[in-house]
């Protein structure tokens, strides 16, 4: 499997990143070694000291798929779980800075939270989809499909152009904004319409 994650979907977290708003999907890769299911705590590495949450719904794809038309796209997923995309915030910026590949900051070992339930979804009601992240219960990132710059559909049509998406691949969707550090002992809780998908501790 693989895990294909979306920057730059929301226009408010592109605002607070000081990025332009992409005029098309922007999409990088994490390994399946950065697969983060069934651990508790998330220990913050020692090669950053700017680790930041990202939540992020994440879409399972179920059929292995390739130039799927937008209008199809809905045919290859039909599970949604919540997602963090672990950035080493510090290390992704000298790479922006240089022009340089993100992975350093982006595809390390659990960078990649997943819960480990998914949502079997209603296709016309995606938009029913809220969701929120606490640290330490306060709401730091709340988010919606309808908020996406490109749709789930957009952003499988996209990316099968170019890359042969196969079933239980992994799309992290995109973060509101609210991104943020955490530091030790900090608690991220993550739940949609109100059901909590992950309880995380950082050490
Ligand atoms: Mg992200």
């Amino acid at each position: 499997m693989k895990i294909i994650c979306i920057g730059r979907n929301y226009a408010e977290h592109a605002k607070e990143m000081n990025s332009a708003v992409p005029t098309n999907p922007i999409f990088f890769l994490k390994p399946d070694t950065a697969l983060f299911k069934d651990k508790n705590p998330f220990y913050i590495p020692d090669f950053s000291s700017e680790m930041h949450y990202e939540c992020e719904l994440v879409v399972r794809i179920n059929k292995v798929g390739k130039n799927i038309k937008e209008k199809f796209a809905h045919k290859y997923y039909n599970e949604v779980g919540l997602g963090l995309d672990f950035t080493a915030r510090d290390l992704q910026q000298k790479c922006k800075e240089k022009g340089l590949p993100w992975e350093i900051g982006k595809a390390f070992d659990n960078s990649a939270l997943i819960s480990n339930d998914f949502i079997t979804i209603d296709h016309n009601n995606i938009n029913d989809l809220n969701f929120e992240l606490k640290l330490n219960d306060n709401i730091v990132q709340e988010g919606n499909p309808s908020q996406m710059i490109f749709t789930i559909d957009q952003i499988i049509a996209y990316i099968s152009q170019f890359i042969t998406l196969k079933k239980g691949d992994l799309i992290y969707t995109g973060t509101p904004s609210g991104v943020g550090h955490v530091s030790i002992g900090d608690q991220l809780k993550g739940s949609i319409n109100g059901n909590v998908f992950f309880n995380l501790d950082i050490k």
